[in-house]
């Protein structure tokens, strides 16, 4: 089937969505192709051409349970005919009070108060104030500035976009208007390598260079997303703890796509068993639903902020949509009810066989494989323009990005469909890219 057999009416919507509607990551004039998606049903998302395409996106990190699942139709059915929204000044509902204790209970101990931001930028926004509010609390406003991690990624938003990897994180587009922080060198110790204490050298030159003027550490833990897709060690994350508590700064963890089970453990930083001081949660929280996101603190950090009697500065129109927050919590439970870790230990050990024959491919400069996240690094970036009608001409929904052909499929993607999409990949891959 080709792209020519779109019904009238939806040639109609492909030309306005041409002319009028901005998608992400490409141009404003001439965009790359946009497939247009009639409905999703599982692991499966239909075209309006009638293709079906295996998903290997669970788009982007969220939808963990697959799409249109019972559960969560139900939850969003039965909380909107309760209500939709009400604003959350001065107001409460259960759905967000329930969703917050049982966040609570599911991170680590020490994080008890939770924020309910838009999107996953919103709550790295919200992380960073919290910092800056509370070294202003705490007498110390000298300390204003963010310690980073090169090919790290946090967001499109400013705060967030200045701590993401100043070469590849669009820095020198906007670099008049960035907020400067300081940045550390990737970690390189693979997650399963031994550890090599000297790969922590330039993080440790860099805390004791600008400890006195910083508010806090962020990094995503174990999982260096959309900077690289790289697994690093947890003993870097534990080292990195050990060197904020040493010089009293506080760490942010953005968990946004590693929450709720991607890596293998329901969050990443229990691999490397610590605790941050903020936790920023997002994406799979609601199942890929709809947008919400979760800024977890302390109650030490709470009780700084607000030690003079202050406010928290941030309260977005949407805090708390007691729709998203019903959702989230039928996903969560969902989740928590599953044998997620099987499923997800199932598919790490499947993507691991079936993507493996393609490190002895020319172009292949790494194939690596952690929970449920696959990734085939190749030599050189991919020709977008070449690659994504190709995945879809085999049935399956991959984005690759830059060098990087990965997969983050829904847990409940059957063996068979997993084979589907590796053995689609890499055939792709075999006839270059
Ligand atoms: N942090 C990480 C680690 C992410 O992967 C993302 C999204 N790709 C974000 C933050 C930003 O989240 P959102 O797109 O919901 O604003």
């Amino acid at each position: 089937m080709t792209d020519l057999q779109y019904s009238a009416d939806w040639q109609h919507l492909m030309n306005a969505d041409h002319r009028h509607v901005i998608h992400p990551y490409t141009s404003m004039t001439n965009p790359l192709t946009n497939y247009p998606v009639e409905s999703a049903q599982g692991v499966e998302l239909t075209l309006a051409d009638g293709r079906v395409l295996i998903d290997g996106m669970s788009s982007w990190w969220a939808a963990i349970h697959g799409y249109n699942h019972p559960v969560l139709n139900r939850a969003l059915r039965e909380q909107s005919e309760q209500m939709a929204h009400v604003m959350f000044g001065g107001l409460t509902h259960r759905p967000a009070v329930e969703l917050a204790e049982l966040l609570v209970d599911i991170t680590p101990a020490s994080l008890q108060k939770v924020f309910f931001a838009d999107s996953g930028s919103v709550s790295v926004e919200v992380a960073i104030k919290m910092a800056l509010q509370y070294w202003q609390a705490a007498g110390e406003p000298q300390r204003h500035r963010l310690l980073s991690l090169r090919n790290g990624y946090h967001g499109d938003t400013f705060a967030a976009m200045s701590v993401c990897d100043p070469v590849n994180g669009m820095h020198s587009l906007f670099s008049q208007t960035l907020l400067r922080q300081h940045f550390a060198d990737a970690p390189r110790c693979r997650f399963s390598d031994d550890w090599n204490p000297g790969d922590l050298d330039n993080f440790r030159e860099q805390m004791e260079a600008h400890h006195a003027e910083l508010a806090a550490v962020v990094l995503e833990p174990v999982v260096q997303g959309a900077g690289g897709m790289f697994f690093y060690s947890p003993s870097y994350l534990r080292e990195v703890r050990a060197l904020c508590d040493h010089y009293n700064v506080l760490l942010i963890c953005d968990e946004i796509a590693t929450g709720f089970g991607r890596s293998g453990r329901l969050f990443a930083c229990e691999h490397a068993g610590i605790e941050p001081d903020i936790l920023c949660l997002g994406k799979a929280l609601t199942g890929g639903y709809m947008t919400l996101a979760a800024t977890l603190t302390t109650d030490a950090v709470a009780r700084t902020i607000s030690s003079g009697g202050l406010p928290f500065m941030h309260g977005p129109t949407f805090m708390a949509n007691p729709l998203a927050c019903a959702v989230a919590l039928a996903s969560t439970r969902l989740l928590l009810d599953s044998d997620w870790q099987k499923q997800v230990r199932n598919l790490e050990a499947q993507m691991e066989r079936e993507l493996a024959p393609l490190r002895t491919l020319s172009n292949v400069s790494d194939v690596r494989v952690l929970g449920a996240i696959g990734v085939v690094e190749l030599d050189q970036p991919v020709d977008m323009e070449r690659i994504q009608p190709r995945l879809v001409e085999e049935g399956v929904w991959v984005r690759p990005f830059g060098r990087l052909v990965y997969i983050m499929p829904p847990y409940v993607i059957s063996e068979d469909q997993l084979s589907r999409l590796t053995s689609a990949i890499r055939r792709v891959i075999r006839t270059g890219t």
